[in-house]
């Protein structure tokens, strides 16, 4: 068979963040299987245009319209055959067009589900790093990819610890044996604090992981926790697991990525360096295995590896997450959209760090759950939990 109909045809949205970043390492490590055809970004141009040199793309889209033409003069001065695309509304269309076979879901926030979305209904294999089109809209987001024989592998290290443990996402709970997940959590930069020793920290520090280099949204969620409780909402939907059957254990060292325990009294967990390309190669090749450009684990080395339970006092929002998944419905897109905008507002200096999980509570309670049957619904839900936060960050 020619070479080239083996190439899998990637689109990397989120392209020039830390996910991107990763994925593109990988993908340029095999051009004889990956060839990146689409390359997203929000609003970094620059680092936009010096991707497309050297990955040379077919398209190129910035989310921003604004800088369309900044684009398309760019690509033209650099002599590249590159299409220049602009809006959300060209990020769909390309994620599910023939231009792609393969998805890699990198933007952040819930900026990321139309695309997502859009990947899934057009059935392709979506390497799912964007966890919060998940929180937001996890059961029309599955039952999407389903109808339409879309693959969703996931690229959070913790599922797709799961997922190589139970060899795929289909394994049903219950046919494959499964007693219970075992979610790890690093703890964050934070990790053995007490609430009261939390109200000063600065974003800086916030930031500063001490296992992961990651984009400051989910750096912030890490020291927050809540994106433990994000993850346990995103368990729920990826391996159809009950709340009370996930269990978060804080492990400092972040080498073992997350474990699954069965009805034998077997538990499998999957192990590696802190590294996304470990993952993101499992995306790709999946269910090859292909080099990633990580090394393997010298436990001499480590030394230990310690398990401790989560402190909810001192880091609330995992046990706010717990409430959002119980309330169902609408509440996890409103723990989302509020987390959202507390984080942003805390990066800017706004709001204090434990302004965060404040304003999270006073938007759950403010807005309670309603069935979502709809992704109507559940923007709308999204965008009033939004313009709440946003209130009451101006008036605090
Ligand atoms: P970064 O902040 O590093 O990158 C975010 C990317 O999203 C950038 O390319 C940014 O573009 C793009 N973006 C932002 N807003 C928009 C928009 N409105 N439309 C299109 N693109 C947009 O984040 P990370 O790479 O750290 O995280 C990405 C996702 O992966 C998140 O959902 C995160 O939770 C998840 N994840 C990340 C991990 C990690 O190790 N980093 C681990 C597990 C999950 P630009 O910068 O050009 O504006």
């Amino acid at each position: 068979m020619d070479a080239a109909m083996n190439l899998r045809r990637v689109a990397v949205l989120g392209a020039t963040g830390s996910i991107g970043a990763s994925a593109l390492d990988v993908i340029a490590r095999h051009p004889d299987r990956f060839q990146v055809t689409v390359l997203a970004a929000g609003r970094q141009l620059q680092a936009l245009l010096d991707l497309c040199r050297t990955h040379q793309p077919t398209h190129a889209v910035i989310a921003d319209e604004q800088l369309y033409p900044a684009l398309r003069d760019g690509l033209r001065a650099a002599g590249l055959a590159t299409q220049p695309h602009a809006g959300s509304a060209a990020l769909d269309q390309l994620a599910a067009s023939d231009a792609c076979d393969t998805v890699v879901a990198a933007i952040v926030g819930a900026a990321g589900l139309s695309s997502t979305l859009a990947a899934a209904a057009a059935g392709k294999r979506i390497l799912l790093a964007n966890k919060e089109s998940l929180v937001l809209a996890g059961e029309l987001l599955t039952r999407t990819a389903e109808r339409a024989g879309a693959e969703i592998i996931p690229i959070d290290s913790e599922h797709s610890a799961i997922f190589q443990c139970l060899r795929s996402r289909d394994a049903s709970l219950d046919g494959a044996g499964v007693r219970r997940i075992l979610l790890t959590a690093s703890g964050g930069p934070f990790r053995g604090r007490r609430r009261a020793d939390l109200e000063q920290v600065t974003p800086a520090q916030a930031v500063a992981h001490p296992k992961w280099s990651m984009g400051p949204k989910i750096s912030v969620d890490s020291a927050t926790l809540m994106n433990k409780g994000l993850e346990v909402i995103e368990a729920h939907h990826l391996f159809h697991v009950p709340a009370q059957r996930i269990q978060v254990l804080v492990h400092p060292q972040s080498l073992v990525h997350s474990l699954v325990e069965f009805i034998d009294g077997s538990t499998l967990a999957q192990m590696g360096l802190p590294d996304m390309r470990t993952t993101l190669a499992v995306g790709l090749g999946w269910p090859q295995r292909i080099e990633a450009g990580v090394g393997g684990l010298d436990l001499l080395a480590q030394g230990r590896l310690d398990f401790e339970a989560p402190d909810t006092d001192a880091f609330p929002c995992l046990a706010l997450a717990w409430q959002a998944m119980d309330a169902g419905g609408t509440a996890p897109a409103v723990l989302n959209a509020a987390n959202e905008e507390a984080v942003s507002a805390f990066l800017q200096g706004r709001v204090g760090f434990l302004a965060i999980p404040a304003l999270v509570a006073n938007a759950l309670s403010t807005l309670p759950a309603e069935p979502a049957d709809t992704l109507e619904v559940l923007l709308s839900a999204d965008q009033r939990a939004r313009q709440l936060t946003l209130n009451a960050i101006a008036a605090a």
